[in-house]
């Protein structure tokens, strides 16, 4: 112990740190254990305060896509620092930035930059209500909103909501602190399932101002969405005058340069993004329809700011990062390895006797402890959660950091070549041996 310089961080962060750390995942709660104190990264690796190298498969839950500090991201940002920290007036970066997400999303006309997920979604919202009451209801307002348990928002008061005691009954709180009045005007419906999205919009369909969606969840582990229940989504929310909007801060430039819409073909009214397109730091943004977003303060009576918004070393960082993603073959190679992992790790799994499977969206995987791939959050929550435990356990002691919860997906990057994949599913066959009893 006494050696063990994660375990003395540790006991030292807890002191002038809630849980010592500053987000919940990264205390190991679910799986146990003493969290690793990273000091630096490089490619696909990144070393503990040991000094233990790992394969990283959580890529700071998503924004490493090109893999740590790489040298054309750390350059634009070295040139980026020279030039001044922050201007709280505009930039030219930031309208090539705004170009090139208009360029690469097709359904974003135009955007608007914040500093994290849970900003972007909660203005997206704000937004999507301001828009929506305005345009249909002469400014009565909508209020409603519908989201889906098992997808992840951020962590605005809004969508910090679990189902109601009946089904399509309005929201409770998920957490302490959020008021009941905030979260009734939320109603949380299944994942993939069309039919109740029918049964929500017929009971409450000129109420409901936006329905926000993970069109590929990836905050309950990897869930698909079905192509039935995102059209059927896409059709009522046209149907009654309702925002559609697609939370992509995980999928965004991460299942396909186009993000999960591209996939599916779907045109939401507003997207948010996150992650990815601030390749580590703290870049998001939304956008969609111009009419929509031109309700936003200064045009319109939707307020939203930020004094480090579109931040200029953060978009050096986020527009590097974009640029790397758009060269020939990148999500083609970047799937393969996604893949190739996958499918090693499954074949290891069932080879040791376990009921194991895994899926891969670009680079996003999921991998389940359960006979067949996960299509909705009961299903995830009936996956073997001990078993998980023990496999996360045996493959951080050989060298893998997968992400430390059986509900979260996980991330490949462009550095993690078929030798760093290999080494991994090595790994795993050795893990899947040892906890196979
Ligand atoms: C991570 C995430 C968020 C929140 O983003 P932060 O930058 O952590 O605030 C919102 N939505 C989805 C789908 C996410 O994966």
């Amino acid at each position: 112990m006494s050696g063990d310089r994660n375990q003395q961080l540790f006991e030292r962060a807890q002191q002038t740190i809630p849980g010592g750390v500053n987000s919940p995942v990264r205390a190991f709660r679910s799986v146990g254990g003493t969290p690793r104190f990273i000091s630096r990264a490089q490619g696909p690796y990144f070393w503990d305060a040991n000094g233990k190298r790992y394969i990283d498969y959580i890529g700071s839950w998503g924004p490493m896509i090109v893999g740590h500090t790489h040298p054309q991201v750390v350059a634009a940002m070295q040139a980026a620092l020279e030039r001044g920290l922050s201007y709280g007036a505009p930039t030219e970066a930031e309208v090539e930035m705004a170009e090139e997400i208009v360029r690469l999303v097709p359904s974003i006309e135009q955007v608007r930059l914040v500093s994290s997920g849970t900003e972007a979604a909660m203005s997206a919202l704000r937004l999507a209500r301001g828009a929506a009451g305005f345009k249909e209801n002469g400014g009565k307002g909508r209020c409603k909103i519908v989201k889906f348990e098992g997808c992840y928002h951020g962590h605005a008061d809004s969508l910090l909501v679990k189902a109601g005691s009946g089904l399509l009954t309005f929201g409770n709180p998920s957490s302490a602190g959020v008021p009941a009045e905030i979260t009734q005007h939320t109603l949380v419906l299944d994942y993939n399932d069309p039919q109740q999205l029918e049964d929500a919009f017929k009971a409450h369909g000129d109420d409901i101002a936006c329905v926000m969606v993970e069109p590929i969840a990836g905050n309950m582990n990897l869930v698909r969405a079905t192509p039935e229940f995102l059209h059927t989504m896409r059709r009522l929310c046209t149907q009654y005058g309702a925002i559609l909007a697609f939370d992509e801060v995980m999928t965004g430039f991460r299942v396909a340069l186009g993000g999960a819409q591209s996939i599916y073909g779907i045109r939401p009214d507003l997207t948010v993004l996150g992650k990815v397109i601030g390749g580590g730091m703290p870049v998001a943004a939304f956008g969609g329809r111009k009419d929509v977003m031109q309700h936003l303060a200064p045009l319109g009576g939707v307020y939203q700011a930020g004094t480090l918004s579109g931040n200029p070393i953060a978009v050096a960082c986020g527009m590097a990062t974009l640029r790397l993603i758009q060269q020939e073959g990148f999500y083609d190679r970047l799937s393969a390895q996604t893949t190739r992992l996958v499918d090693g790790m499954t074949v290891a799994g069932r080879a040791a006797g376990l009921a194991f499977c895994g899926d891969a969206v670009g680079g996003m995987f999921g991998i389940y402890f359960a006979p067949q791939v996960p299509g909705t959050y009961a299903q995830i929550m009936d996956t073997d959660k001990n078993r998980f435990n023990r496999f996360f356990h045996a493959m951080l002691d050989r060298g893998v950091y997968l992400a430390p919860s059986a509900y979260e997906a996980g991330f490949v990057s462009a550095a993690h070549d078929p030798a760093v994949v290999d080494a991994t599913v090595a790994a795993a066959r050795e893990a899947f041996a040892q906890i196979a009893d």
